[in-house]
């Protein structure tokens, strides 16, 4: 049986003192209820310690929202995935749109820092989509299906298993501009079944895919009615505790 997740990505905001608040808030109410899903706070490689202390790691997982693509050595300024396990965090965000378009993370470089994390014992939770010129000119299952077999389906059986996909169509982050639930579970469904010719019916039935974009209290029961929508990344909604939960409690 496939998990439903929450996990929130505050991409680069809060100090490290205004995040581990927003993270104590965030456990607290976790903890203070039987949920239906998993929750995980994706955050800056700064606040990985401070927030681990603060958290219950059974209860609410810890991401780190990128990794290099090296181990160790002279790459001033990157962080590598086995720095990011010995935090104690356990997921690493990887492919978010951000990366690839600000930073040109590419297919090829993303395959390597999928193997990186998943040897330094992280989980992945691996984000694709497609533009608004993408989607207007019919492109949308190609992009998809480029980013995710260029970068994952080298895995083994066994590796997909700490693979969890996060379908962000780039039109929807952050502007407010949410996917129907029929546009996200149609995408959603592709996935699926791609995931199922390259790993069988079984492993595609277990994996999680969640969707992000603009998700919030208000849009989030409807989109995770979806019978292939398993969860939600969420970024502007994941800053305030309340909306948050707003959105983990959908379920
Ligand atoms: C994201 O950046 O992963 C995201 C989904 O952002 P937002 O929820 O703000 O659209």
């Amino acid at each position: 049986m496939r998990k439903n997740i929450v996990a929130g990505n505050w991409k680069m905001n809060t100090t490290v003192p205004e995040g581990v608040e927003l993270a104590k808030a965030v456990n607290e109410a976790v903890v203070a209820q039987e949920l239906k899903c998993d929750v995980i706070l994706g955050v800056p490689f700064t606040h990985l310690t401070a927030v681990k202390q603060v958290i219950d790691i059974n209860k609410v997982g810890l991401a780190a929202e990128n990794c290099a693509d090296h181990n160790s050595g002279a790459y001033t300024g990157e962080v590598s995935a086995p720095m990011v396990a010995s935090t104690g965090a356990n997921y690493v965000i990887l492919g978010h749109s951000e990366r690839r378009g600000y930073y040109n993370e590419t297919n090829e470089m993303l395959k390597t820092k999928v193997d990186l994390a998943l040897e330094a014992g992280l989980k992945v939770i691996f984000c694709c989509g497609e533009s608004l010129e993408e989607r207007e000119a019919g492109k949308v299952e190609e992009v998809i299906k480029a980013e995710i077999s260029e970068s994952l389906f080298h895995l083994s059986n066994e590796q997909w298993a700490n693979i969890v996909i996060a379908y962000e169509p780039i039109w929807a982050i952050g502007t407010g501009k949410t996917a129907t639930s029929d546009q996200a579970q149609e995408v959603h469904a592709f996935i699926r079944n791609l995931v199922a010719e390259k790993y069988g019916k079984q492993l595609a039935e277990d994996t999680t895919i969640l969707y992000g974009g603009s998700c919030k209290p208000s849009n989030a029961q409807e989109l995770f009615a979806k019978p292939d929508i398993d969860g939600g990344l969420i970024g502007g909604a994941s800053l305030k505790a309340n909306d948050f939960m707003g959105i983990v409690t959908a379920f």
